[in-house]
């Protein structure tokens, strides 16, 4: 007998992967929380029925939603993370060692609890001296921040369920005023095969935020079309202006210098997305 997982990327599309084992499922204070092991992708976490992280291709988006920002930010020391309860995010932050502080505000304690136990290669260094773990929701984090962090990552689920005031323009003017002077963030904006609305209507409302608005892609299989967005909002530092010399020596699989420059060359229906 097989079991096969299917996520419904649209009413009319998904994904499918056949699973060895059920890990660990519950409906916590917040959301549908499910943990099983893959044949293709290893262990994965499914928050309300869509994939978050696999052990396999979660290096992808973990590197590019850490690497980025903090090579644009010229001394990144005190950084945020809103979501990413998973640990991958916080795992890439540590790699640069300007870091003197990264907060993680992730609404569910669970998704930090269960990615600890069946994920170690993602979420072991939650509990390293420079991390600092809340369990509490990013919204109200980022209304009582002003002036305290270089940049902020926004690594949350969809706009559905606790995540919907998390893809707002109030969310970005909150955003802005927990940033320093020269501050900037990025968030992931899903993709552009079936989300286009989304794109458009985030990177419009960080461009009426932000001085410097930029959007990139990547890669990664097991996400909505394979095909990934972030958009970056940056109060004074351009993403296209990182030196070589900025680019340190560091441990990754998928970013390096030249991807960091190629993943803001946008096909040209998702260049249309930002005009
Ligand atoms: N990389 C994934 C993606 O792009 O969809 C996100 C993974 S991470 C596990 C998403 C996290 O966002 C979840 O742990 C969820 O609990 C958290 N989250 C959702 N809404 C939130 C909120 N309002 N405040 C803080 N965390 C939130």
């Amino acid at each position: 007998m097989e079991f096969w997982f299917t996520e419904k990327q649209t009413k009319d599309f998904g994904i499918t992967m056949r699973v060895k084992k059920i890990h660990h499922s519950e409906k916590t204070e917040f959301q549908q929380l499910d943990m099983v092991e893959t044949d293709e992708f290893g262990n994965m976490l499914l928050l309300d029925g869509m994939v978050m992280t696999t052990e396999k291709d979660e290096f992808v988006y973990h590197e590019m939603v850490a690497h980025v920002p903090l090579f644009t930010h010229p001394n990144p020391e005190n950084v945020l993370v809103v979501g990413g309860g998973d640990g991958g995010v916080i795992r890439e932050i540590l790699k640069h060692p300007e870091v003197k502080k990264a907060t993680l505000v992730d609404i569910d304690g669970k998704v930090i609890e269960y990615s600890k136990k069946y994920l170690p290669s993602i979420a072991g260094k939650l509990d390293d001296p420079r991390v600092e773990v809340k369990v509490d929701d990013g919204f109200m984090h980022i209304a009582q921040s002003e002036n305290e962090y270089d940049v902020i990552m926004v690594d949350s689920t969809e706009p559905v369920g606790p995540a919907v005031n998390l893809f707002t323009k109030g969310f970005y003017e909150g955003i802005a005023k927990a940033l320093k002077e020269d501050g900037l963030f990025v968030a992931q904006t899903d993709n552009p095969w079936f989300q286009q609305d989304l794109i458009r209507n985030a990177y419009k409302d960080v461009k009426e935020t932000f001085p410097v608005t930029r959007l990139y892609t990547a890669s990664i299989p097991t996400y909505p079309s394979g095909l990934w967005t972030f958009t970056m909002g940056s109060k004074k530092h351009d993403p296209l202006e990182v030196t070589e010399d900025r680019f340190h020596e560091i441990d990754t699989k998928y970013f390096t210098p030249e991807i960091h420059r190629a993943a803001f060359v946008l096909p040209k229906f998702v260049k249309d997305l930002t005009e």
